[in-house]
């Protein structure tokens, strides 16, 4: 059963942001950052098909959490999709990577043949032994007996052809590379190989979620933009122009639409983009707004948490 869901990470959220709010059409950085956005939906495709492949193991005894970053000194590490039974834990690496792979145990790459075009990838299992390490380690720190832990890379695209190079046959741990719709084959012969019960559930679970953080990082930095690169302003809920302010409400000068609310996206782009805390001057500066009166209502609308002094409070959001 799935104790933990998969939602649009916020990577995926913030490239599209960044898209909608980036000044020129013909900016230097669009095309780059269209093609991040085509990347990173199609991996987020990728990791809802195998959700579609582990929604099948329903017993009780199969907990799934999804997407999970997990604390381990000094820094965190991520797991696509990670499955617990009380016998062995199983880490699993999604990949949707199209056309013919061929992995080189010798030089640890993998080469993507599609459309004519060769492409390197750093190999998938010397990553997966990684996470196994990390996962390891992180049942140590925490003081839980150490299950015997398993992994998978699950190629997600049904029509991707996995090869070994030649001369290599595919031979431990090469065979932990399979297709997404091989996973609960996979788990059933996990189930026969494990029979000791050494994990508590329960209690594993409560861990697993109570330190589960979500990582926030500035996109902006990531593809050195500034926030005089982005496009400011309250943008229309029907036809997307910026809105103007007007007895107390927006008021869309292209197609007339009249909002009350619609300052509360803008807020949302104005967090994902630059960052979780926001001042009345810089909301008023993003919002292309003259009122501090006004800014303040909005601020104290949100439910932020508060610090600082009356001058210059800080409004931060939680992550
Ligand atoms: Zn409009």
């Amino acid at each position: 059963m799935i104790v933990k869901k998969r939602t649009p990470p916020l990577k995926l959220l913030q490239t599209e942001t960044l898209l909608d709010r980036l000044k020129p059409p013909n900016h230097p950085k669009r095309s780059l950052i269209e093609l991040d956005l085509k990347k990173r939906k199609a991996g987020y495709k990728g990791e809802i098909t195998v959700d579609y492949h582990l929604s099948f193991l329903t017993d009780k005894k199969y907990l799934i959490f999804n997407d999970v970053r997990l604390p381990l000194a000094p820094d965190y590490f991520q797991i696509d999709s990670l499955l617990v039974t009380p016998c062995y834990a199983l880490p699993i690496e999604i990949k949707n990577i199209a056309g013919t792979l061929i992995i080189d145990p010798e030089f640890n790459q993998l080469s993507q043949h599609f459309n004519g075009v060769e492409t390197g990838y750093p190999d998938p299992i010397t990553q997966a032994t990684r996470q196994k390490l990390f996962l390891q380690k992180w049942f140590y720190t925490n003081k839980l007996p150490c299950p015997p832990i398993e992994f998978l890379v699950a190629f997600s695209n049904p029509s991707t052809i996995l090869k070994m190079a030649s001369g290599h046959k595919r031979v431990s741990p090469y065979d932990k590379m399979i297709h997404a719709q091989n996973i609960v084959r996979e788990v059933s012969k996990l189930n026969t190989q494990y029979t000791r019960e050494v994990i508590d559930l329960k209690k594993v679970k409560r861990l697993l979620l109570s330190q589960h953080r979500s990582a926030y990082s500035s996109i902006l930095s990531a593809y050195q933009l500034t926030e005089t690169d982005l496009i400011k302003g309250v943008r229309c809920e029907r036809c997307s122009q910026i809105m103007g302010r007007e007895i107390g409400t927006w008021l869309c000068r292209g197609c007339g639409h009249v909002s009350r609310t619609a300052h509360r996206k803008t807020i949302e782009d104005y967090f994902q983009l630059i960052k979780l805390s926001i001042t009345n001057r810089e909301l008023r500066a993003f919002l292309q707004l003259s009122s501090a009166k006004t800014a303040a209502e909005i601020l104290k609308a949100l439910n932020l948490k508060m610090t600082g002094s009356t001058k210059g409070v800080v409004y931060t959001k939680e992550f």
